[in-house]
């Protein structure tokens, strides 16, 4: 006779990525007066424009880039997306593209 213990139980998932939503977000580097800037142009949640410091002129920007970093959409747009998760943090991974003006 099988005992009760056949049901797998899956692993948690490790505490940091609970409820956390990533995307990857496009984004371009500008030149600020002191610092540089990732500007993600169309983001991957709410669709509108955020900047990111990317640090000082004299650093590297993209340091700053290719790892995830909090969305800094709106608190309604926020409400919007995680509707379903609405514990859920947004995050994205900048990706460095060229800027579209030299196509
Ligand atoms: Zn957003």
């Amino acid at each position: 006779m099988h005992t009760a213990t056949e049901h797998v139980t899956p692993p948690p998932p490790p505490a940091a990525s609970l409820n956390r939503l990533v995307r990857v977000a496009r984004a371009t580097l500008e030149r600020g007066r002191f610092s540089w800037f990732w500007v993600v142009e169309t983001c991957p949640f709410c669709g509108d424009t955020h900047d990111h410091y990317a640090g000082p002129i004299d650093g590297n920007p993209y340091a700053y880039a290719g790892h995830a970093v909090a969305a800094r959409c709106s608190r309604t747009d926020r409400r919007r997306i995680a509707l379903h998760t609405p514990t859920a943090s947004l995050w994205y991974v900048i990706e460095p593209v060229a800027p579209s003006r030299d196509n």
